[in-house]
């Protein structure tokens, strides 16, 4: 099972979890697609992978939740690379809130960014799969699909939701050789949640160490931080196992934070 010269779309291949992906793949062989807000940022990245190899990199402009973005996006690597073999829709934010004082707005963004996004860059990749009789969809979950936390509504939410649309077009995606599967990690020490640790400090009135030892590794079978590279491993499996036998799952990787 490998990737050599599959080209496979990453959104927010930017940073994070994305970029620690991105590198797996390219290792292995790949084409890949960085697919990130800011196009500066997403070529840096393509950079760098391209200069590691033995796979290539290349950076495309993309906002999730614009369509046309997103469509045009997708043209651009058919047209240069003459097709999608793997999505990992990956790009995401946190925001934290108790419910009461969620602002509407806030809440509208982050589903719209995870659930949206999923959608829109998965349709725009649909036909080129069914096209070529082949395709691996890969949703970046969270224990968060599983779990939920305080503050956490909105995101606890999108993460649900998006086993839900993975199971859905595994059935459609079945017939064309098409498989979607949902990756689920504990905590990650990202950007994204090194902000969060402040925030959730402030709002549940306890120290950043509480957060950290309590809130976020509190339920680990060993009081660790999952690791970009445990992700990407996981993402690698989905992409590159080559048949229907693995299609509309979800795989925690959060040293057993939940077990199922
Ligand atoms: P990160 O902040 O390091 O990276 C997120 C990337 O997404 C950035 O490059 C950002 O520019 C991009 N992005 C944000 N909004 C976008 C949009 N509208 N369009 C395109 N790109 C956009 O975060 P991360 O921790 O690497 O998170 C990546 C994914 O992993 C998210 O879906 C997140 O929910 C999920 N996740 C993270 C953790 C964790 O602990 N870090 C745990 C479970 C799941």
């Amino acid at each position: 099972m490998n990737l050599k010269n599959k080209v496979c779309i990453i959104t927010g291949g930017a940073s994070g979890i994305g970029y620690g992906i991105a590198k797996r793949f390219v290792a292995d062989g790949a084409r890949v697609v960085i697919a990130d807000l800011k196009l500066d940022a997403a070529q840096k990245a393509a950079d760098e992978l391209s200069a590691k190899g033995p796979g290539k990199a290349m950076a495309v402009e993309m906002n999730v939740i614009d369509e046309a973005q997103v469509n045009t996006g997708v043209e651009k690597v058919v047209k240069e690379w003459g097709g999608v073999d793997v999505l990992v829709s990956n790009a995401g934010i946190q925001i934290v809130h108790p419910m009461q004082d969620f602002p509407f707005n806030q809440w509208k963004k982050l589903l719209a960014i995870h659930l949206d996004g999923a959608f829109l860059t998965t349709k725009a990749c649909l036909p080129h799969m069914y096209k070529a009789g082949t395709g691996s969809v890969i949703f970046m979950g969270s224990v968060h699909s599983k779990e939920a936390s305080p503050l956490k509504s909105a995101y606890v939410t999108a993460k649900h939701g998006l086993l839900g649309l993975a199971r859905v077009i595994s059935k459609e995606g079945a017939e064309h050789g098409v498989r979607a599967n949902v990756i689920c990690p504990g905590f990650v020490k990202t950007p994204l949640v090194e902000k969060q640790i402040p925030e959730q400090a402030h709002d549940l009135g306890i120290p950043e160490e509480e957060v950290v030892n309590r809130v976020m590794l509190g339920n680990t079978v060993d009081q660790k931080f999952t690791t970009i590279e445990d992700v990407a491993e996981v993402a690698h499996l989905f992409a590159a196992f080559p048949t229907n036998a693995l299609t509309g799952q979800s795989l925690v990787v959060s040293h057993g934070w939940y077990m199922n």
